[in-house]
């Protein structure tokens, strides 16, 4: 066929239905689950959607790609949200980003955590650190990075903290010293706004209703159960677990790199380098009871507590009750054994190791020149959300049509 498309997730469910859109239907999308979604996938637990990927909402801030995903699930079918986030640090439980917060700390605390900032390497005039875990010292200095930004960060990513490097950096708050000190004297948050400040959540069904739409106007285009493990670049074939094979002129991958288990036709060490790609793994829980908060979902760096995040269903999803963690799966025997409702996600966090640019600068070059287009959060092994991958996948079918 002209195109083949790997993943039904929102990568390749956007671009498959550019294609649609535009009259094409010489194309197939191959989907190693039952249903479509990926990592934004919705189930029913305890009567109410439950995100099995975690927390998921949708950013107001790509409108074009709104408008591109309310033609599947109109604007009316979804509530929009102003962000109300917390952070427990501490024995305090403040506002997030921390840096804007600080203010709503204990004095005591206040104090202690100025003056890790006002001594931090970034108002000494320090040059910027190369590394993740150094950055943090550098820029939030001793007691942020020890009582909070390592131990989260560890926490939702792995023990491997001291790989990652400092080129994402544009996804974390960019708080000024000057801002912070602003934010204390006159006791209200100063600086950009975090992502999600405002979003947008199903008012009726979970988040993985909108990737279900999207995957019913593909009809039997997109074929489920199919695990693709093997791609053949001289012949341009993929080959699934059931040993089915497909062969199209332009590929669009959106599976993580580290599936494949068999690649022909790469130089050998293109095909080495991806054994260094690193991931974390992620389980969702469900609880039941309700939380005395308004927070929409809480932070909790606390090495004792499992669980990174807590995302209180019954203050962003209508009629519903509890809440749902999110704990890395090296965390999980931690936890009491229970019979809550859970959910692993293997591949939930490509992580931004230090040489991780390079390997994928190379790999996308060379597979692109032989018409495979590595896309979305795995095919481009990138921490990016589900909006960015629309306007990835989008940008994509422009590039190619
Ligand atoms: C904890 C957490 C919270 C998040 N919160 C948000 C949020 O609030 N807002 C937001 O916008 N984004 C959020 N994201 C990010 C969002 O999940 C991703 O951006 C989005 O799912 C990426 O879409 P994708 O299509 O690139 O990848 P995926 O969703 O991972 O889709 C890939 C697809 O490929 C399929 N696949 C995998 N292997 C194979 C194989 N071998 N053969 C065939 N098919 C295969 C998968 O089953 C899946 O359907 C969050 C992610 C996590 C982990």
């Amino acid at each position: 066929m002209r195109y083949l498309v790997l993943g039904a997730g929102p990568a390749g469910l956007t671009f498959a239905n550019k294609l649609l859109q535009s009259g094409e239907d010489n194309f197939i999308v191959l989907e190693k689950e039952s249903i479509a979604g990926g990592l934004c996938r919705s189930v029913d637990v305890d009567g109410s959607p439950f995100d099995i990927g975690g927390g998921h909402f949708l950013d107001v801030r790509r409108p074009h790609v709104n408008e591109f995903l309310f033609k599947f699930m109109p604007e009316d079918e979804w509530d929009l949200y102003n962000r109300r986030t917390t952070l427990h640090v501490n024995g305090n439980v403040i506002g997030q980003p921390i840096e804007a917060n600080i203010w709503q700390m204990k004095i005591e605390d206040q104090i202690e955590y100025l003056k890790s900032i006002a001594i931090a390497g970034c108002n000494l005039g320090e040059p910027m650190p190369e590394r993740f875990i150094d950055w943090i010292y550098w820029k939030l200095g001793k007691k942020i990075a020890e009582d909070y930004m390592i131990p989260y960060n560890q926490k939702m990513f792995s023990k491997e903290l001291d790989q990652l490097g400092t080129y994402w950096l544009e996804k974390l708050p960019n708080v000024s010293f000057e801002e912070t000190l602003m934010s204390c004297l006159s006791k209200k948050a100063y600086g950009k706004d975090p992502g999600h400040t405002q979003f947008y959540y199903p008012k009726k069904y979970g988040y993985g209703e909108l990737w279900l739409r999207m995957a019913e106007a593909l009809g039997d285009r997109i074929e489920y159960n199919k695990n693709v493990n093997g791609i053949d670049f001289t012949n341009k074939t993929v080959t699934t677990a059931d040993c089915s094979k497909y062969q199209a002129d332009v590929i669009i991958t959106t599976i993580p790199w580290l599936e494949y288990e068999e690649i022909i036709g790469m130089p050998e060490d293109i095909n080495e380098s991806l054994k260094e790609l690193k991931y974390s793994s992620i389980q969702t829980e469900y609880h039941e009871e309700n939380l005395d908060t308004e927070s929409q979902w809480i932070y909790y760096p606390d090495p004792k507590l499992p669980y990174h995040r807590i995302l209180v269903r019954h203050n962003f999803c209508p009629n519903s009750k509890g809440y749902w963690t999110e704990t890395n799966s090296e965390r999980i025997d931690m936890e009491e054994p229970n019979n809550n409702f859970k959910y692993m996600n293997k591949f939930a966090y490509p992580l931004n190791t230090v040489r991780k640019p390079e390997i994928m600068k190379r790999l996308l070059n060379w597979s692109k020149d032989r018409g495979v287009y590595g896309l979305g959060r795995w095919g481009e092994h990138s921490h990016y959300n589900s909006d960015v991958t629309v306007d990835l996948a989008m940008n994509l079918y422009d590039e190619l049509r």
